[in-house]
């Protein structure tokens, strides 16, 4: 067997840290090599997601001398999520591993990652031990996301991000999902397959800042409840259901009010009644089209990204 490994790492505006990355993830493939743990063929594919910096260039200098790095180009920038997947749908390996530009999750652990691949497991997944190193913010907005996932029935692994080993066979599988949203953490936990976890301690970004402002994080994270539950739409008619009975009462209280000729007293509770539930329709009617937005997109099926060009190709 042939144990040729791709490390995918998409970039976006990384030029304060890339040549750091770069020397370092090259270094470990070379030792991996050397120890026959993975095949001489093994590479390293950077995805540039549309870096307005001077991201490409750098990579591409690397590139001249050095067969073993890849750099694909996307045309514009269409997120790191996509940029993944660009990656391992244009590169052919026994083994990838997925990790981010500021190599915050260690990247020597992608060493005992191929152990467990030689060992048998198909997935790897890193997970963070703890999250000292995330702001006051990520870390409780964190823990309400993968507390609302798990209520509401999506299994997702905590304090795992993208940083992980898939074999060949957990490639295939995942190139069956078709959708357009992805959320890949999501979709590589469906997957299934014989799995294990690595525990590491992420770092701090060492240069540069983060690519994900909170609303870009909270964009992620709603894709992945909405393209894992339906959920949202369930609690809507569970709202109505309330709402109409509520109602109900509401009736009674009217006709009681009128027999006892005390209906006009009652502008408050008829503007706090009109005010609520517009607000419970409007809402509903947004959580609808959101789905419908959903629907949209997959059914345009357009291409998720462009490519510009690929530097040593495989
Ligand atoms: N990234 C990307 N496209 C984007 C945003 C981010 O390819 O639109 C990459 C980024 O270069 C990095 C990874 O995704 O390699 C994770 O981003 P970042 O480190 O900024 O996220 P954080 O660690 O702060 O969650
Ligand atoms: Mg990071």
């Amino acid at each position: 067997m042939d144990n040729k490994l791709i490390i995918i790492v998409p970039c976006y505006n990384e030029e304060e840290i890339i040549e750091y990355t770069i020397q370092k993830l090259n270094l470990l493939i070379e030792n991996l090599i050397n120890e026959n743990l993975v095949s001489p063929q093994s590479k390293i594919c950077f995805v540039n997601d549309g870096s307005i910096d001077k991201t490409e260039e750098i990579i591409q200098s690397y590139c001249k001398n050095n067969p073993k790095i890849m750099l694909i180009n996307l045309s514009s920038n269409s997120g790191q999520q996509i940029a993944m997947l660009a990656g391992i749908n244009n590169v052919d390996a026994d083994m990838i591993v997925t990790i981010d530009a500021d190599l915050q999750d260690n990247h020597l652990i992608i060493k005992d990652m191929v152990k467990k691949y030689l060992e048998g497991y198909q997935i790897v997944y890193g997970c963070r031990k703890k999250r000292e190193t995330d702001s006051f913010l990520k870390k409780t907005t964190a823990g309400m996301f993968y507390k609302f996932m798990n209520k509401i029935g999506i299994q997702i692994r905590e304090n795992h991000s993208e940083f992980r080993l898939m074999s060949r066979l957990a490639i295939e599988k995942l190139k069956e999902y078709k959708e357009k949203t992805i959320f890949l953490r999501g979709i590589v936990q469906n997957i299934g397959l014989k799995s294990t976890e690595i525990y590491y301690d992420r770092l701090e970004r060492t240069a540069g800042k983060t690519k994900y402002s909170f609303f870009k994080l909270l964009e992620l994270a709603w894709t992945g409840i909405t393209s894992f539950s339906i959920f949202p739409l369930r609690l809507i008619t569970i709202i109505g259901a309330v709402t109409s009975f509520i109602s109900i009462l509401i009736l009674f209280y009217g006709v009681i009010s009128y027999f006892k000729h005390a209906a006009v007293q009652g502008w408050t509770s008829i503007i706090m009644t009109i005010a609520f539930f517009s607000g419970i329709i409007i809402m509903s009617l947004g959580i609808i089209g959101e789905y419908l937005g959903k629907v949209l997109i997959e059914v345009k099926n357009r291409p998720l990204y462009h490519i510009k060009d690929i530097i040593n190709k495989m």
